[in-house]
This record gives structure tokens, C-alpha cells and sequence, in this order.
């Protein structure tokens, strides 16, 4: 058996639905990830300074200010814009897709979330794995 995929890696999440956070979490910890939350735009920012995440999960839809908000501000701070933004939405917009994408994210989910396709890609941002 090899090793969880994220070992030593460190995530972010960024989700106002307790549900979907709690999933989000047992689903990364299960590959080794390590996961701190924050359940708004606001505490978003704050966190990602004092943490430097290796990843940053986050809900488009979020009170105060929206992901696609708190993806520009990381992006415009210069010690947090190399950290890759996976932004997921329970809405079926195309328009939020070109939005994150346009505001600098690296990747962008529909909600309800397919685990197996949460995991590939939040493996995928983080590297290649062993
Ligand atoms: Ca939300």
C-alpha cells in the first residue's frame, strides 16, 4: 500500500455549509492532507497569510465577500499569489467559471462534489504524486 496521496500537505477549506465542509475535510484528511477551515471571504484572506496553505479550497458563494473576491485579493498579494485556488459552486454558472478562472484561479467544481473527482484534482494542483 502506498502512501496517502497528501502527506505533508496542507489545505485551506473556505465553505459557509457546514455539510459540505465537513465532507470536504474527512475526504482530504482521508488522503493525508492536513485541513484548517474558515467559513467566510473575510477570515479567508487573514487565514491564508498566517497559514501559506498549500491549497486553497473555495466556495464561490460565501457571505461577505464572494470567492471570486477573496481569489483576486490572494492573487494581487504577492506572497499568497503562487497558491493554487480550487474554486467550487453550487451553482451551475458558466459565467462563475470564466469569472474565477479570469480573477486567477487554477481550477473550478460544480457542487454537489464527485469525491473521486475532488481528490484527482486537488492531487493534481498539488503536484505528482509517488
Ligand atoms: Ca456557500
Amino acid at each position: 500500500v502506498s502512501a496517502a496521496a497528501g502527506v505533508g500537505k496542507q489545505v485551506l477549506l473556505v465553505e459557509d455549509d457546514a455539510i459540505s465542509l465537513r465532507l470536504m475535510r474527512d475526504v482530504l484528511e482521508a488522503q493525508g492532507y492536513r485541513t484548517e477551515q474558515t467559513t467566510n471571504g473575510l477570515d479567508a484572506f487573514s487565514a491564508a497569510q498566517r497559514l501559506r496553505p498549500d491549497l486553497i479550497v473555495l466556495d464561490i458563494g460565501l457571505p461577505g465577500m464572494d470567492g471570486v473576491e477573496v481569489t483576486r485579493k490572494l492573487k494581487a498579494e504577492p506572497q499568497l499569489s503562487h497558491i493554487p485556488v480550487l474554486a467550487v459552486s453550487a451553482y451551475a454558472m458558466p459565467a462563475d467559471e470564466e469569472r474565477l478562472l479570469k480573477a486567477g484561479g487554477a481550477a473550478y467544481l460544480t457542487k454537489p462534489l464527485s469525491f473521486v473527482e475532488f481528490v484527482r484534482v486537488v492531487n493534481s494542483l498539488l503536484g505528482p504524486i509517488d
